[in-house]
């Protein structure tokens, strides 16, 4: 920028300055604001519009409009040129404002004088907070130099609103993070529980945003990015001996931390009279408002990378580093944009519910709240900015919902849910010892499923028999590289030794679709749940099936052994791996260890085609467990991981019940045991409904086990099947609501 600009905008920031750091009230800051603006950019007009709730902009304070429109002139968010700026967080910069697409006239403001206008966004962090404007008679566009000071201005801005500088008495504004909010997100694991919000990355709190000195912020900032790029180079150097893959990924990382580019956008920021802090932000809003657009995945993953180093560099410049964490309070609720499996195993089961802004329902911190039956909300877009530590917060995973900050009359509500819940709860221990008889006498067995060591004591808790399901990939997924054979043979035996003779059942690695080791490298594949995963890796690259399996018979040591392999779609596919178990047994005999005492080698049946199987595989396999979570996105098409469909089709469908009565009779007949251990055994109607068609085995989360249990002794499961059997020939859907119905009257 031209030296003259920069000076000017340097004398406007520095006046800013004083107007800040008077005593006024929040209103007579903002007017003066708009003043020395409009005084500095020679316009007529100078307005600052702030959000007053998330859809809703209104004028705070202007210069030039008419005084009597300030806190009554609204817009929703893409109204008008001003909501366009804030929805594209991008400046809008006209010179005939009125034929601009989506201009909207109001009256009241008297505008349709002022052809020139331009509004940049007053953003922090890609959260944005309102629209700085300027307009003038003159019909003119607003030169570049200009509209970037406009932006430095408006980080300034955006700095004083989060530290509350123009809240005040009389003033329709709000302070940011005092109102209740409510988030809506996904549900990903349910349960409901009050706490308080512990954020995983602290809020960096810049209190400097005008710089004293250029010069010395000029060498603050210089000297930030050389430790930055030190510590770069110092991870860099730590991960030499990992896999080529994690080099790569830190490569980039450190050609961004190198950028010259990036570095001098930051200088040019500092010397137009903003602190090294603040320059980081502008540049890291701007990153952030190009990510939100970005469809090219390489894209967003480099603007992330960029948004990462920001975020060092912020905590080096402020000081406030990872030891500057929050201590945990007590009924931590973790927020965080998202976070990976192994962070969470480290905040442990302290956690009372956790809320992310991001995530998916398959990933693997989701895998590991459902593990531990931690209420999970995803999705609660913007929770990270709102949110502060501290604050109190509600979550209800049956809604997929985050109450924030409530106010007296959710919070009563809620506590009476959780009273409702906690009596329930003591209702399931009540019957913890007893089997899950119904009232006809048929009994079910109720197994959990685990996939962690941590997982273990619930067994006791939960009632359950044993293990139906140990997702081994959890293993894998939680470190950073491939565990080594005794590393799984020691922790298997540990799984073994804690179910005290109760019975575990291993499935060998299920790793591909949505879940990827990051040490592996990576397929493009177009349809990664319908390509290469579970067995299919497995066979084709069978080292650490193998390894895995001899883990299992180590783990045993003379003991029973029960396994199952993932996702068999045929029976050449089951005897294949079934093969390779042999093998493995041969080996172990070889090397003189000793063999388990007893084996079953079962299936997991997770496409319809298997259903359909020639009669050896009944006859060869030893027992089968539904996994019902990929079998229902196969038969009905509708992908599990997608928000839009993965509800759409009941799993009591009548179709897709009689796709289990069909594989009842199969196994009934070859005499295999069968069992469900998809997400729906856990849930009290479909249980029942799996129960009645002749299901004798479900395995799901240990805190089902107790309402399943509770709910299969209050009924004669012949009447439930009656039921069920009304409703189809009634032409029924699903006989859901039918079940349902009936069930309010059973006591
Ligand atoms: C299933 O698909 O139902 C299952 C139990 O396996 P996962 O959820 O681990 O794919
Ligand atoms: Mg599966």
């Amino acid at each position: 920028m031209p030296h003259g600009m920069e000076s000017e905008s340097r004398k406007l920031l520095g006046r800013l300055r004083e107007a800040l750091g008077s005593d006024r009230e929040g209103q007579a800051r903002l007017n003066q604001v708009v003043d020395l603006i409009a005084g500095s950019m020679q316009t007529e007009v100078c307005s600052i519009y702030l959000f007053r709730d998330p859809e809703t902009l209104e004028l705070c304070a202007t210069k030039g409009l008419e005084p009597e429109s300030v806190h009554k002139t609204r817009m929703r968010l893409g109204e008008g040129l001003v909501g366009r700026t804030a929805r594209s967080r991008v400046a809008v910069n006209t010179a005939d404002a009125p034929s601009e697409k989506g201009f909207r006239y109001m009256p009241e403001t008297g505008e349709e004088r002022y052809p020139s206008f331009c509004g940049v966004p007053i953003q922090r962090l890609g959260d944005v907070l309102g629209v700085l404007v300027v307009q003038s008679k003159n019909a003119r566009l607003f030169t570049a130099d200009e509209v970037y000071a406009l932006e430095i201005v408006a980080m300034v801005l955006a700095e004083m609103t989060e530290l509350g500088a123009f809240v005040g008495e009389g003033a329709a504004l709000m302070a940011r993070h005092q109102q209740p909010v409510l988030f809506r997100g996904s549900i990903a694991q349910e349960g409901a529980s009050e706490g308080t919000v512990f954020l995983h990355e602290p809020r960096v709190v810049v209190t400097n945003p005008i710089s004293d000195d250029p010069d010395v912020e000029l060498k603050r900032l210089r000297e930030g990015v050389e430790t930055l790029r030190k510590t770069v180079d110092t991870m860099l150097t730590g991960a030499r001996t990992a896999d080529a893959d994690q080099i790569e990924v830190l490569e980039a990382y450190r050609m961004f931390a190198n950028s010259s580019s990036w570095v001098k956008r930051m200088e040019a920021d500092v010397e137009s009279g903003l602190s090294a802090e603040a320059a980081v932000e502008k540049e890291q809003s701007m990153a952030r408002a190009r990510l939100s657009k970005a469809g090219d995945a390489y894209m967003r993953e480099r603007l992330s990378d960029l948004d990462d180093l920001s975020n060092r560099l912020l905590r080096i410049l402020t000081g406030q580093g990872a030891d500057a964490r929050a201590e945990i309070p007590e009924n931590p609720i973790l927020v965080a944009r998202n976070i990976g499996p192994g962070e969470l195993l480290e905040y442990g089961k302290a956690l009372k519910g956790i809320v992310l802004s991001e995530g998916s329902v398959g990933s693997h911190a989701t895998i590991v709240a459902r593990a531990w039956a931690i209420p999970l909300v995803i999705n609660a877009s913007g929770i990270t900015r709102e949110a502060l530590n501290g604050d109190v917060i509600l979550v209800d995973g049956e809604q997929g919902v985050a109450h924030l900050r409530p106010d007296d009359n959710v919070h009563a509500a809620f506590r009476d849910k959780l009273a409702m819940q906690t009596r329930a709860q003591e209702r399931y221990a009540s019957i913890r010892d007893l089997p899950a008889q119904a009232r006809c006498g048929s009994v079910v067995s109720l197994h959990m499923n685990a996939g962690l060591m941590a997982d273990l004591p619930s067994l006791e808790g939960s009632g359950a028999e044993g293990v139906g399901l140990f997702r081994t990939e959890l293993q894998f997924l939680i470190r950073n590289q491939m565990p080594r054979r005794s590393e799984l043979s020691a922790l298997y035996s540990r799984v073994i030794e804690a179910a005290n003779g109760r019975r575990v059942n291993f499935r060998t690695l299920d790793i591909g679709s949505d879940k990827v080791l990051t040490y592996m490298k990576p397929n493009d594949e177009p349809n990664p749940a319908m390509g290469w995963r579970a067995i299919r890796v497995g066979l084709d690259k069978p080292g650490v099936l193998r390894m895995q399996l001899q883990a299992f018979i180590r783990a045993a040591n003379g003991g029973p052994l029960t396994l199952m392999f993932p996702f068999v779609t045929q029976l050449s596919e089951f005897r294949s791996a079934k093969a390779e178990f042999e093998k493995a047994i041969q080996r172990e005999d070889k090397l003189g260890h000793p063999l388990p005492s007893s084996v079953e080698v079962g299936a997991m049946l997770e496409t319809p085609s298997l259903g359909f199987a020639p009669d050896a595989f009944f006859e060869e396999v030893d027992f089968i467990s539904i996994g019902g979570n990929d079998l229902k996105q196969f038969f009905f098409a509708a992908d599990r991981e997608n928000e839009r469909v993965r509800r759409r089709y009941d799993t009591l469908d009548v179709s897709f019940l009689s796709f289990l009565e069909m594989l009842v009779e199969r196994c009934s007949k070859a005499n295999v045991p069968l069992s469900f251990c998809g997400e729906d055994a856990g849930r009290p109607i479909e249980a029942l409904c799996f129960a009645a068609l002749g299901l004798r085995s479900l395995s799901m989360r240990p805190a089902s086990v107790g309402p399943v249990k509770h709910v299969l002794r209050r009924v004669d499961l012949t009447e439930v099947k009656a039921i069920m059997d009304k409703s189809a020939a009634k032409g029924e859907q699903s006989p859901r609501r039918a079940v349902s119905d009936w069930l309010v009257y059973q006591v």
